[in-house]
């Protein structure tokens, strides 16, 4: 075990449940380095997590206080969870592309709208990969997958204009961005400067699947061919896909805990309008 696994993993689930050369260890690492620089101990932290791979992985290994909701209800938790706890726990989400952009939307929407103060780390492996690789919103255009033989069809939420987070963005949240677990440094920036909001938050970061995006789609299981494929496809100077700080609009809107205690505050008063 190295350092950071040390400092944030229950020893006897380590590695976890992923499938060998999943890209979903690297993205937990992405966040786990963003912790550690921000000097965040477990104690300072309350993971929560969606369904699908990316829950299963995180529920498991991590060493502090948890919580999990399926299909959405998990920003639903965490806004309870942000009333009770002090301010300064910092409360972080992991969550997969078809909970959160498709299955969950709805609760992820009115929690950016709230600007309730979390951080969502979408872990998005381009589509239903724990359910066996079906197509989700995010597979891209064309793929063959369990569910789409002919190739994917339907309107991608990242490609060809449309974009789930400026949807995000029209609905509330302060800090989107979104990044590939192979941008090196820069998904480690995006979370600190999500952790260090006061409000909604969201870092998507995408990763390849190798056990049935890389059988179903490409044809391999090979982890070098897989890895390749996903460099060429979103790598620098590739254009599938949006990448960088989004949207920063951090501390411009009161956070949904603070505006709360204050209606409440002026409600006491007869003043609430
Ligand atoms: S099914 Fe795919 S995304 Fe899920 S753990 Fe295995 S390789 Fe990773």
């Amino acid at each position: 075990m190295d350092r950071l696994a040390e400092k944030y993993f229950r020893p006897e689930k380590y590695p976890g449940t992923a499938c060998r050369g999943c890209g979903l260890r690297l993205a937990h690492r992405k966040v786990l380095e963003a912790a550690d620089e921000l000097g965040l101990e477990t104690e300072d932290v309350v993971w929560g997590t969606g369904i699908g791979c990316s829950g299963r992985q995180t529920f498991a290994t991590w060493k502090g206080d948890t919580f999990a909701g399926t299909h959405g209800q998990v920003y639903c938790l965490a806004t309870g969870l942000r009333l009770a706890l002090p301010p300064e726990k910092r409360i972080i989400i992991t969550a997969g592309d078809g909970d959160a952009f498709t299955i969950g939307f709805n609760h992820l929407l009115n929690a950016a709208r709230r600007n309730v103060d979390m951080t969502v780390i979408i872990c998005d492996n381009l589509g239903y990969q724990s359910t066996g690789g079906q197509y989700g919103l995010t597979t891209p255009g064309g793929a063959r997958t369990d569910s789409s033989p002919y190739g994917m069809w339907e309107p991608n939420w990242t490609e060809d204009g449309f974009d789930v987070l400026r949807i995000l963005k029209e609905a509330g949240a302060t800090f989107l961005a979104r990044h590939t677990v192979l941008d090196g440094q820069a998904p480690v920036e995006s979370i600190q400067k999500a952790l260090l909001n006061r409000g909604f938050s969201l870092v998507q970061l995408v990763y390849p699947c190798v056990t049935h995006f890389g059988v179903h789609s490409l044809g391999t299981r090979n982890l070098a061919e897989v890895y390749d494929w996903f460099r060429k496809r979103y790598g620098a100077g590739a254009d599938g896909l949006a990448t960088g700080i989004i949207h920063d609009a951090s501390g411009s809107r009161p956070e949904f805990g603070a505006r709360l205690r204050s209606y409440t505050e002026r409600a006491g008063k007869g003043d609430a309008a």
